[in-house]
């Protein structure tokens, strides 16, 4: 059968449906996603970056600036986050900025210093990607790959980053249902790539006092619905750094895999996302709360 036939309702010309390792079961499962769900799979999955850093497995805690701006921030800021106890640092390079004035990152050098400052601090990285045509750099360079919220629903670029066969960090659509997620997740899955980990990094309502909403909700839904690891990044959701460590205890208490943690050397110096950025201080006192709640 080739892939523009339909059968049993799956229809197009690249659906990655064609590749169901048990269409049987799938059949059987009446979400419209199927290897994310609990059904198909009911135990746990890992995803391991290297030893030591295995999502699924207790709580990894991801620490970095929201951009890499010079190697002197980066190395000050991952240097700081890894003594308080970061299993990963973030950064990023590809930068999706709301206005096309404002810092856009330093793109493939910023990798490279990434790729640099991981060395030689020894702690893995991930940072997002934007567009297919950066894939090779990613490949070579980047530990996990991030697909930010915009482009959560950009379903080709999902398959073609799956398709590399690299851990993946999806994180949740601005906008997107539970369900529209998953769905999303589906496409990586179904791309034949099961090195998953997703974000729940709030989402947008009425309130006006932060910038996002975290879903606890949500969060505590996927463990139930699903066996990929979640992670939340309480930074996009508050966008202020006074209320980081409660929503970090909060999506801990709800069963989140770890946490993803805007920091930064200088906050008040930042290009992007200062005002939702920890110092070093803030982080470490984070760091010591979630040891203390072990
Ligand atoms: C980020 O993590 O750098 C980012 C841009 O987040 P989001 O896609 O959640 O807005
Ligand atoms: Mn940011």
């Amino acid at each position: 059968m080739t892939s523009t036939e339909i059968s049993d309702g799956i229809i197009g010309y690249n659906s990655p449906f064609t590749v169901l390792p048990d269409p049987q079961i799938a059949a059987k499962i009446a979400s419209s996603y199927k290897l994310a769900s609990r059904e198909y799979k009911p135990e746990n999955s890992t995803v391991k970056i290297r030893d030591g850093v295995v999502f699924g497995k207790g709580s990894i805690l991801i620490g970095g600036p929201c951009s890499v701006e010079t190697e002197e921030q980066l190395a000050a800021t991952v240097k700081g986050v890894k003594k308080c106890g970061a299993h990963m640092f973030r950064g990023g390079a590809f930068k999706p900025r709301t206005s096309p004035y404002s810092f856009q990152g330093l793109g493939i050098e910023g990798l490279k210093l990434m790729k640099k400052v991981s060395e030689e601090f020894n702690i893995p990285f991930v940072s997002e990607i934007m567009s297919e045509q950066h894939l090779p750099d990613f490949d070579r360079y980047v530990d996990m790959i991030q697909i930010g919220s915009r482009n959560m629903q950009n379903f080709d670029l999902l398959i073609k980053v799956a398709k590399l066969g690299k851990p993946i960090l999806l994180k949740r659509g601005l906008s997107a249902t539970l369900e529209e997620f998953l769905c999303a997740a589906e496409y990586i899955l179904a791309a034949g790539n099961d090195q998953l980990v997703l974000c729940e990094r709030g989402i947008r309502t009425y309130e006006q006092s932060t910038r996002n909403i975290l879903d606890l909700n949500s969060l505590t839904l996927v463990k139930e619905l699903s066996h990929i690891p979640i992670i939340a990044d309480p930074s996009h959701a508050a966008g202020r750094s006074d209320i980081i460590l409660p929503l970090s205890m909060g999506a801990l208490a709800a069963g989140a895999d770890g946490l993803m943690v805007e920091v930064h050397f200088r906050p008040e110096d930042a290009l992007c996302d200062g005002r939702q950025s920890l110092t070093l201080g803030q982080f470490d006192e984070l760091c010591k709360s979630i040891a203390l709640r072990k």
